[in-house]
């Protein structure tokens, strides 16, 4: 009888053959997608053990022993139910179509295998886990184990020996169909960034400390002007450039490989002549013991970023030049009220708080400090400022003009303008020499008031003037039925006096008198004009006849003390006559003429009886006025 050894020997040789040949084959049937990979090593793996059977080693009689299992075991394990499936169907048909006592030991043998090699693969499936190498050893005892229950069964024995190999034919079949599948894995990932590198548009390379490319992806070609990825490896980035010296630094040039990751930015200038901006970042390539071994560069293409950097840089440059040469000052606030931008201007225009007049500070804080270093009159107490700041900072999102005075007597207007974003811009100007003007005219104007409405030399409100308060105190009076009193007083004998003392004196006897006039007639509703010539009217509203009468004798007396000399006079001193009209409360019919007519011609009673005397109107038909007469 032969060596059982060369029996098993045949049959691990077998296993072995089967294993080495799916390795192989395997490629094909990836094509055809994981269903045809798992059909076709079910078909290897049970035409394995089918073959395995051919060779048994005699035991005893009717005790065989091959190492079918293993195949079996592994055709369930690695490939799954299909293969599982299809590897135990050949091999229990083979074993049934040769027939024998131990068929039935033979089959069950198949199907226990089958199933321990089933479970492992699904127990491995629901962990989501890749093959490990414990799960060959595992798979290795589990076989050995089935075998020997099996043999139990049966009562064989077949030896320490059978086993051993058995246990050692599966582990090592696992083992190098693990190693199998590891490779095919990290093969795929490797495909997978492959392609990610491929398509990326930025450039990836890796290369040696000598700076020789080891990898480049095909961006890095076309960056290069290499005609493909694979002409550069092995080869020094010099070999490729065409291009005249670069603006700033070469991405590329062997340098001493960066000790960390190196970021910068970099102008290339390409041969065609147009300049290329890239993001450039540099990190070591390290071996396993962390050694230096090269360099992996990115180099990602920036120009587009960059010329819109530069345009925007060149325009801002541009902006700010024309904003620092403008004459009013500039700001611009967000939503928020936050200072977004101003020019120097703006700072200068408030010169207390400029230096809290800076992006980013809030408007109602500038017009807080604003307010606590008295740099703008606003004119509120301390207790409204909270309120005078809501108003203003309110104002900054409406279209308003607002006219500002400094501590320091600058004038400013600001005029503010939101815009539909919810931006607002302020434009400050200067308006100090305007606004000096205008306060000038508006003096002027009053001045020009005044002298249209005063007589020059006395001071006192002139005849224009008097005809317009005249009519406003009558509708006044007719309004309020009061009373109103009109004393119309003529300088006696003036023409003498001027003709004895001078028009100059004369002058300084009319002042003399209209101070006189003053001094009696002082409360704010009296009014006391020059009528013309040497004649004065005094109104006198809410004032009756009497009352009046009473006032004309009060300042005859007060002339008299006055004593103005009057050579020409009969009485020695300055005297005046005086008419009265007066309207009685309640009185309905009221006018202007009336009444001066009617104290015109109380005047001319008043001279005609003698003159230096006070004369009130009465109604006496036939008697008409000096004035009327003349008109
Ligand atoms: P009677 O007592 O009747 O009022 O006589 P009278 O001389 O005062 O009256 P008359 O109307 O004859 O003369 C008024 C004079 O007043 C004539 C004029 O020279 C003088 N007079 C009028 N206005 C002024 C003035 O502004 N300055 C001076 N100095 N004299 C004036
Ligand atoms: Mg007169
Ligand atoms: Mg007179």
């Amino acid at each position: 009888m032969e060596s059982p050894w060369y029996s098993l020997m045949t049959n691990v040789a077998v296993v072995a053959f089967f294993v080495s040949v799916w390795t192989q084959l395997r490629d094909i049937f990836e094509h055809f997608g994981p269903r045809a990979v798992q059909a076709a090593f079910g078909v290897l793996m049970g035409v394995g053990a089918i073959v395995n059977m051919l060779f048994p080693v005699h035991f005893a009689p009717g005790v065989f022993f091959d190492l079918r299992t293993c195949l079996l075991v592994l055709a369930a394990f690695f490939g799954g139910p299909i293969a599982a499936l299809i590897a135990a169907g050949l091999a229990i048909a083979y074993r049934l179509w040769v027939g024998g006592a131990g068929a039935p030991s033979g089959v069950l043998a198949v199907v226990l295998v089958i199933i321990v090699g089933t479970l492992g693969h699904l127990w491995l499936r629901w962990r989501g886990q890749r093959t490990a190498r414990w799960h060959s050893i595992a798979l290795a005892l589990a076989t050995c184990a089935v075998g020997l229950l099996g043999a139990a069964l049966i009562n064989a024995n077949v030896g320490y020996g059978s086993w051993t190999l058995l246990f050692f034919s599966v582990l090592l079949s696992g083992l190098a169909l693990g190693h199998d599948e590891e490779l095919r894995a990290a093969r795929r990932e490797n495909q997978i960034y492959r392609e990610v590198l491929d398509t990326l548009p930025d450039s990836i390379s890796v290369r040696d400390l000598g700076g020789r490319f080891l990898a480049a992806n095909p961006a890095t070609a076309s960056l290069f002007g290499a005609p493909r990825p694979a002409a550069m490896i092995g080869r020094l980035p010099d070999a490729f450039r065409t291009a005249t010296p670069p603006l700033t630094s070469d991405p590329d040039v062997a340098a001493p490989p960066p000790a960390g990751p190196n970021e910068f930015q970099q102008a290339l200038r390409l041969p065609d002549g147009t300049t290329t901006w890239l993001q450039t970042l540099e990190v070591p390539l390290v071996d396993h013991q962390g050694r230096r071994i090269g360099v992996i560069t990115h180099n990602r293409d920036i120009t587009t970023q960059k010329r819109l950097e530069i345009e925007l840089d060149e325009r801002q440059r541009v902006l700010s030049f024309a904003m620092a040469q403008m004459s009013d000052g500039v700001a611009m606030y967000d939503h928020t009220g936050r200072l977004l931008f101003c020019n120097a201007r703006y700072q200068q225009l408030f010169p207390l708080t400029s230096d809290v007049r800076v992006p980013g500070a809030l408007f109602r804080d500038i017009l807080a400090t604003a307010v606590a270093r008295h740099e703008q009159q606003v004119g509120v107490t301390p207790a409204e400022t909270s309120a005078w700041i809501d108003r203003i900072a309110a104002s900054l999102y409406r279209d308003t003009e607002e006219e500002i005075h400094l501590f320091n007597g600058t004038w400013l207007r600001v005029s503010t303008r939101p815009s539909p974003d919810g931006v607002s811009m302020a434009v400050v100007s200067d308006i100090t020499s305007l606004k000096r003007t205008e306060l000038e005219l508006l003096s002027v104007a009053e001045q020009l008031r005044q002298e249209a409405t005063t007589d020059a030399l006395t001071g006192l409100v002139n005849r224009r003037a008097l005809d317009q308060r005249i009519e406003i105190e009558i509708a006044r009076s007719l309004r309020t039925g009061s009373a109103l009193s009109v004393i119309l007083l003529d300088i006696d004998h003036f023409k003498a006096y001027n003709d004895t003392y001078g028009h100059l004196a004369g002058d300084a006897c009319l002042k003399a008198v209209s101070q006189g006039l003053g001094q009696v007639f002082r409360r704010p509703s009296d009014l006391v004009a020059r009528f013309g010539g040497e004649e004065f009217l005094v109104m006198l509203p809410e004032v009756d006849a009497e009352s009046a009468y009473h006032l004309a004798n009060q300042y005859r007396g007060v002339l008299k003390d006055m004593a103005l000399p009057h050579r020409a006079s009969r009485i020695g001193h300055v005297t005046v006559s005086l008419g009265i009209a007066s309207y009685a409360p309640g009185e309905t019919e009221r006018s202007a003429a009336d009444l001066v007519g009617r104290a015109d011609e109380a005047l001319y009673a008043a001279k005609t009886a003698g003159r230096d005397r006070v004369s009130g109107w009465r109604r006496r038909l036939g008697v008409v006025s000096r004035r009327l007469r003349v008109v």
